[in-house]
């Protein structure tokens, strides 16, 4: 299915047991990134996200990883991304399996540099792919600067508190040689005041990062409200020149459930 206000692809697919995962294809400024996933549904449960909502039913395999990649491979794809269904440091060996697939010259060929792994901040396995030389692009999903607020939000920070998670993500910032992405989904009355900013500057000081601020996209069964215009606004503005770089995604393929925390991998979303 395919995004009538920018061309954003999601792609739903059935696996050899009848377990359903997506995957979704985003065009920008010249680029075309591949989204895809690693588990059908998601163990951890955080409260912006709608795969959350499905539960956790497995992990996929290396070869339903990469068969992502292969179904599309006729289009001229320019950056792989795990931001999709579930979380990639919880099903590490076929992430890495996968990687090797997708980038040998045997295969895919896809370099490395152009692959960004995503994850809401499972600590030790943030290590372990630092230490596995493939100097991958890793995002952090923070969305809050304390870790009462965070706990709430993302309930693993219980497991891997704030100063884990950021002491991890200078090491992997050393060790790799690239800066650290830090994705900041804005939700309404929940972590877009001022004193967030604030907060989110002083703890990332001293880390080689950008900021992506995403507008909190309302899925199924979520009860947040997205976050005001003035507010993201001032949110940003706070922001840069505080923070190394700064920028506000614009969420693609909303109208089709295919933006930021959408993926839920129904059946009925296909059937309009
Ligand atoms: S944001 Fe990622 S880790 Fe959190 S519930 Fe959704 S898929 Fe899982």
């Amino acid at each position: 299915m395919r995004s009538e206000l920018d061309g954003t692809e999601k792609f739903l697919w059935k696996l050899s047991d009848g377990e359903m995962i997506e995957s979704v294809l985003i065009p920008d400024q010249g680029r075309l990134t591949l989204c895809l996933s690693i588990q059908v549904g998601c163990p951890l449960d955080c409260q912006f996200c709608a795969t959350a909502s499905v539960g956790f039913r497995r992990n996929l395999t290396s070869g339903e990883i990469v068969s992502q990649l292969l179904e599309v491979q006729d289009r001229p794809l320019t950056n792989l991304v795990f931001m999709g269904m579930g979380e990639p440091l919880l099903n590490y060996d076929n992430l890495v399996k996968s990687i090797d697939i997708m980038t040998s010259d045997l295969g895919p060929n896809f370099s490395g540099k152009k692959i960004t792994v995503s994850t809401v901040g499972i600590v030790p396995g943030i290590y372990r792919l630092a230490e596995e030389g493939l100097k991958l692009g890793l995002a952090i999903s923070l969305n809050a600067p304390d870790d009462e607020l965070r706990s709430e939000i993302i309930p693993v920070n219980e497991r891997y508190p704030l100063a884990e998670l950021l002491t991890a993500a200078k090491f992997y910032a050393k060790k790799s040689g690239r800066r650290i992405t830090f994705e900041y989904v804005l939700i309404g009355g929940v972590n877009d005041s001022l004193e967030c900013a604030r907060k989110l500057s002083r703890i990332i000081q001293g880390i080689p990062c950008k900021i992506n601020l995403i507008r909190f996209n309302p899925g199924a069964g979520q009860a947040h409200p997205p976050p005001e215009e003035e507010k993201v606004t001032a949110f940003r503005d706070y922001l840069y020149p505080r923070a190394p770089a700064v920028t506000l995604r614009e969420s693609k393929g909303r109208d089709i459930c295919a933006a930021c925390g959408q993926l839920r991998a129904a059946e009925d979303d296909y059937s309009a």
